[in-house]
């Protein structure tokens, strides 16, 4: 799972106390617990403790104690931030109450039945536009063993014996036990305890009373339904982003859910009375659960004591997670990734101040314990960034191809017209050759003419050619008339604009081919720069996490092996020892390796990435050069053109002032003739 860190925020405790209740009015025990008004204090005997929250007893009333304590935890979950509520107290204290773990319809609502209410209120909502999936576990630790409440089994089991007026049984023979896994990423897990799909609130409801029924109960002198288990009901939301941007019905985003996927998990735990066994009053197997009991609160004790004393903490002192099967359950919750909240469960009756002012110490310890919730996202959104990001560049790479912003049509039909021009310019310059041969070497009238006529390509010319064919001999005879100076200049300028065009034209082909190799170049950078440098720094800030853990693992042992010298401990224990640590400073080693290497590539990548926007600019570079031969190659033609039109004109004036030179030769040819006549009459 992917970690991001949030806000350090400590665990926050709340005290629940319960009014006095009719076994202790029968006894008529007295209220020794005080509130002071208006603040979350209480005071018992000369000792005085500050809290997060007060409830009951004339401090806020309890109806209160959802809002404010685990309201904003379901909002979190909705983040992806895990969270854990945890009652703490002697049996009999209300842990159960405050929970609602035994819940019954018409009776009060504790908090499990209040977070399942404010979690499908909130599913309700967002439900066009996330999918989600809810799973439920529920737990029960009694004796160091961890039990599946949710068993098929054990439920059917639960029920049946229910039925005939027992309480629920316990293991369920060849079903192996649940274990407690942690994962490479350091997350607990649970092996082998049922996890139940549930889509309604009263599919959930139901498994929390199912849960409760199988839930092992039995009778101490304090409490005759008093629970000596730790109870853990987890509810585990996923979250799937719909594919479009989430808004909310009245069309606004909703800010909440930023990534595609997030997955949280509340833990409500109903923890075993607090009592010290001595308390319990029993003996044989009941003392022996008693022990057990408080092997787990001791442990938590003692994970508490770690976590809450501050120099310890700075000085890395080891955390005893690992002493109960509790506190391995609990370690994200304690110290860990999840926001957490403890109830500390208080009778206010004299009879059990000892046990309430020690419940009060014990949750005021609570009150330092920094945790680091941190969003739960999972690989699957991770590969799902990370391919967009791809996606973004390949659209980006698309839209180069295509000539940085110029269609791919667009190109085409410039490459089209480049090599039509090219043919043209080919024809023209054969035509001209032709012609300069004809009229510097032999002009003779029939091939000029049949030379001139078989021109096909050169349009322009053409079109001239073939308006002055009804004056054949006349434009022949003009041609031919013609000032040979005109001849000579007329055709040196073709020759020139042919030769222009045709110099012109290969170096736009070199530029072509010059843009051609940059372009495939650049496809070699071709990976997304941005991405890859993200991908390369994280790698590198895993890795120094990676090699943080180590070394402080490291640490640990070193401490542990001195500590071992010192109480003269066997060799073969501290060998052991000593082998552990020299794989660790292997490790360390290794992961230093790998960092370096890391930070080698780092810097290939900036070397190669300096290469790809040096070639880019030359890329650039090449793309404006074309635009310009492109533009003086249309240019020069054009010039050419209206050249050629003009000297059109030129030819249609002298054929027209030949004919005007034919027909006044004919007049004059008349009146001579007239003239002749005339005289020989006179004659
Ligand atoms: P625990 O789980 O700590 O052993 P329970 O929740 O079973 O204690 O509570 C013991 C008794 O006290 C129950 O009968 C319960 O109804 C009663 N009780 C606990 N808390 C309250 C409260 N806040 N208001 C009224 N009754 C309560
Ligand atoms: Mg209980």
């Amino acid at each position: 799972m992917t970690m991001e860190h949030g806000e350090d925020c400590c665990v926050k405790v709340a005290v629940h106390a319960r009014p006095l209740i009719g076994d202790e009015k029968l006894q008529g025990c007295k209220d020794c617990v005080t509130v002071v008004p208006g603040k979350p204090q209480v005071q018992i005997g000369t000792h005085s403790f500050t809290f997060d929250h007060v409830y009951g007893s004339s401090g806020t009333p309890s109806t209160a104690m959802f809002d404010e304590c685990v309201a904003p935890l379901v909002e979190g979950l909705f983040q992806g931030y895990n969270a854990t509520v945890l009652a703490y107290g002697q049996t009999g204290s209300g842990k159960t109450y405050t929970m609602g773990t035994a819940c019954k319809e018409g009776t009060h609502v504790g908090i499990i039945p209040r977070a399942m209410a404010a979690l499908f209120d909130k599913i309700e909502k967002l439900k066009n536009q996330v999918d989600f999936q809810l799973r439920v576990s529920f737990i029960e630790i009694l004796k160091e063993e961890v039990r599946d409440l949710l068993d098929p089994a054990t439920v059917a089991a639960g029920k049946v014996e229910n039925g005939n007026g027992h309480a629920g049984k316990l293991s369920v023979p060849g079903k192996p036990p649940v274990q407690i896994r942690e994962g490479s990423n350091g997350v607990i897990t649970l092996s082998g305890s049922t996890e139940v799909h549930v889509t309604t609130q009263k599919e959930m409801t139901t498994c929390l009373e199912q849960g409760s029924l199988s839930r092992a109960t039995g009778s101490t002198n304090m409490n005759n339904q008093s629970s000596r288990s730790h109870a853990i009901f987890t509810i585990t939301l996923e979250q799937m982003r719909k594919a479009d941007p989430i808004m909310a019905s009245d069309g606004m985003p909703i800010e909440e859910m930023n990534d595609d996927y997030l997955c949280a998990k509340l833990h409500l735990v109903d923890l075993a009375g607090s009592e010290r066994a001595k308390r319990t009053g029993s003996d044989g197997l009941r003392f022996k659960e008693g022990v057990h009991i408080n092997r787990g609160l001791l442990a938590l004790g003692n994970v508490i004591s770690a976590l809450g004393d501050e120099k310890k903490r700075k000085e890395g002192a080891h955390v005893p997670y690992r002493d109960s099967k509790l506190t391995r359950l609990l370690q994200d919750s304690l110290g860990g990734n999840s926001k957490t909240v403890m109830i500390a469960c208080i009778s206010p009756a004299d009879i059990n101040a000892e046990e309430t002012l020690n419940t009060l110490k014990y949750a005021n310890r609570a009150r330092n314990i920094q945790n680091k919730p941190i969003v739960n996202r999972n690989p699957i959104a991770d590969e799902m960034k990370r391919m967009r990001q791809q996606l973004e560049y390949l659209q980006a790479e698309l839209v180069l191809a295509r000539g940085g912003g110029v269609g791919s049509d667009d190109v085409q039909g410039l490459r089209e017209r480049i090599s039509w021009l090219e043919h043209t310019n080919e024809d023209l310059c054969r035509e001209l050759y032709g012609l300069r041969n004809h009229v510097h070497s032999d002009p003779c009238e029939p091939e000029l003419h049949k030379t001139v006529s078989g021109y096909t390509k050169g349009e322009g010319l053409k079109r001239s050619l073939q308006s002055t064919e009804p004056f054949d001999v006349l434009m022949t005879d003009s041609v031919r008339e013609g000032n040979p100076k005109d001849i000579d200049d007329e055709v040196a300028k073709e020759w020139e604009h042919t030769m222009l065009q045709d110099s012109l034209g290969k170096e736009l082909n070199e530029l072509n081919k010059q843009l051609e190799k940059k372009e495939s170049e650049m496809k070699g950078y071709g990976h997304d720069t941005v991405a890859l440098k993200q991908h390369f720094g994280k790698k590198l800030m895993e890795l120094e996490e990676e090699k943080r853990a180590v070394q402080k693992e490291r640490d640990r042992l070193l401490a542990e092996v001195e500590s071992l010298n010192a109480d003269g401990q066997t060799h073969k224990v501290r060998d052991a020892q000593l082998q552990k640590l020299k794989t660790f400073e292997a490790q360390i080693l290794e992961l230093k390796k790998k960092q370096e290497s890391q930070v080698q590539l780092l810097k290939e990548k900036q070397k190669s990435d300096e290469a790809a926007k040096k070639l880019q600019e030359e890329i650039h570079f090449i793309k404006s050069q074309k635009v310009q031969l492109q533009h003086k190659i249309k240019q020069e033609a054009e010039q050419f053109r209206q050249w050629k039109a003009s000297r059109e004109k030129e030819l249609l004036q002298l054929r027209k002032e030949g004919r005007r030179n034919e027909y006044e030769r004919h007049k004059l040819q008349a009146l001579t003739q007239r003239q002749k006549l005339g005289s020989s009459k006179e004659d």
